[in-house]
């Protein structure tokens, strides 16, 4: 009988002890976790997520942390701009880890993304202050420089087909981080040849922002290059180039589609 309660308190006590240490450890990590599963989207594209300690080639980028909801928020963005892709296509250019962060910058000024096809990375700002449009329009402008490196080794290429089309200014897409009172990036639909004043900067920055109309999922973007294209002939000419250029790539019917798009009303 007295071997029997002994043994009894020793079980109380044991299972008073676990369950006490097991309570601080719950609390200590379920509420403060900043994690938010992009396991599917890493299988799906065979690339890495990745939100803090990445280092550049520059060492010149610098950025803060998301947090739980910013990361939730950057998922439902990443999903759809992946979907644009062919299957297995983040392996053929070489991208292995998108970097999601936010107050992205390089050096001092802020940046929507980074291409870094040295370190086989791209980063991807998710700022809450920038409108859901932007933040679609400005990765997949960015995935479009990342690309044309991986082709052409050169984030600066002088496409003599392009070129032949091309009649900007040249300055170069930094030019507008020092204006930053002139409205670069809006549609302008007055500008012969060219989307907007940000796409005459350069021909790389025009061919990114002809990408980033086409396929941008949200807003009046690709309604607007179609309907540039149906009379301006510089405008469509650049577009069938770019549009021949993914195909080239693995993406299937781009021109059939863009043809079809001139044509209806
Ligand atoms: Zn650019």
């Amino acid at each position: 009988m007295r071997k029997n309660k002994v043994f009894l308190i020793l079980i109380s006590l044991l299972l008073f002890l676990f369950s006490n240490c097991s309570y601080p450890r719950l609390a200590s990590s379920s509420p403060k976790s900043t994690n938010v599963d992009f396991s599917d989207l890493e299988q799906k594209y065979g690339v890495n997520f990745v939100f803090s300690n990445v280092r550049d080639t520059w060492d010149l980028v610098n950025y803060k942390v998301l947090t739980k909801n910013e990361k939730k928020t950057a998922k439902v963005i990443m999903t759809r701009i992946l979907e644009i892709y062919p299957e297995n296509f983040l392996k053929k250019i070489n991208l292995q880890n998108i970097v999601l962060v936010k107050e992205l910058k390089f050096l001092d000024d802020f940046r929507a993304a980074v291409p870094d096809n040295y370190m086989s990375s791209i980063f991807f700002s998710m700022d809450s202050s920038y409108t859901d449009n932007y933040k679609y329009h400005a990765d997949i402008h960015e995935l479009n420089h990342y690309i044309e490196y991986y082709l052409w080794n050169d984030y600066y290429y002088k496409w003599p087909e392009y070129d032949k089309l091309y009649d900007g200014t040249n300055l170069g897409g930094k030019t507008a981080y020092d204006n930053k009172k002139t409205d670069y990036y809006s549609y302008t639909p007055d500008l012969t040849g060219f989307l907007n004043k940000y796409s005459k900067l350069a021909p790389e920055e025009d061919r990114s922002e002809i990408i980033a109309f086409y396929f941008c999922p949200i807003g009046n973007e690709h309604n607007n290059l179609i309907s540039k294209c149906k009379n301006d002939k510089i405008m469509k000419d650049k577009t069938v180039l770019m549009l021949s250029l993914y195909e080239s790539l693995g993406f299937k019917d781009l021109l059939k589609s863009f043809y079809k798009e001139l044509e209806s009303k």
